[in-house]
């Protein structure tokens, strides 16, 4: 009920069809259009607090702005509106109006102040600079990201065979046990390569590591420093191992 009331109430003051109005056929006595006057000095003054940025619309634009078929007039209207003149066809603005139109957009900035006309070559070039920059600045974010991807491959692989030697998540080497850069660590084939008819030939580097960790870790690989790893590939036994034989 409350509801219907105030629907009641916001409708109160509008016109509705069929209704008088309440002022209809009631003339304002010269008293009460005195009252209603306003003196030149009263216009001046409201006329000035709407210039420029005093302007409630002032920096607004518009609600249609840029829009476009908000306005679609009926085939009656069409009819009424064609062969007429639009009321301004060939009138002129008077200076008066000039002078207040002008003053109307005083502060404010024109769209154009300060933009000096670019040649279009000069234009092109600076496109094609910026898609360039972007292209590089691509190029480096998806190295990044496959070098980190790699990176992690091959920390999971030498990190899963130097486990039993570690006993952490820290990968070193099977020989000497060196452990503080990953990139001195490798894989190595224990025996020699002929005896891996399972593993596709000439794997190195991140294809060897991408292999393992597809295939579950295989047994016969070990974690060795590139130097246990060149002195194992010349003699049967890198250096560390003869000194403890
Ligand atoms: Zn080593
Ligand atoms: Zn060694």
């Amino acid at each position: 009920m409350i509801v219907a009331d105030k629907k009641r109430k916001s409708n109160s003051g509008r016109f509705k069809k069929g209704q008088t109005p309440w002022n209809k056929g009631k003339k304002l006595t010269k008293k009460q259009k005195e009252k209603f006057k306003r003196s030149e000095e009263t216009k001046r003054k409201l006329s000035e607090s709407k210039l420029g940025v005093k302007n409630p619309m002032f920096g607004k634009f518009p609600w249609n702005k840029g829009k476009k078929g908000i306005y679609t007039p009926t085939e009656e209207t069409k009819k009424k509106l064609r062969g007429r003149k639009p009321w301004n066809k060939g009138k002129n603005h008077s200076e008066e109006s000039k002078r207040k139109m002008s003053q109307s957009s005083k502060g404010q900035i024109a769209w154009n102040k300060g933009k000096t006309l670019v040649p279009l070559e000069e234009q092109r070039k600076k496109r094609l600079q910026y898609q360039k920059e972007r292209r590089e600045n691509k190029r480096d974010e998806i190295k990044k990201a496959r070098d980190s991807k790699r990176h992690e491959i091959k920390f999971e692989v030498l990190s899963h065979y130097s486990k039993k030697l570690s006993n952490s998540r820290i990968p070193c080497c099977n020989c000497c046990g060196e452990n503080q850069f990953l990139i001195f660590l490798t894989i190595d084939h224990i025996k020699s390569r002929k005896n891996y008819d399972k593993e596709p030939k000439n794997l190195v580097g991140k294809e060897l590591y991408r292999y393992l960790q597809k295939n579950n870790f295989p047994r016969g690989y070990q974690v060795l420093c590139m130097n246990c790893n060149s002195a194992k590939s010349d003699g049967e036994f890198c250096p560390h191992q003869r000194r403890n034989r």
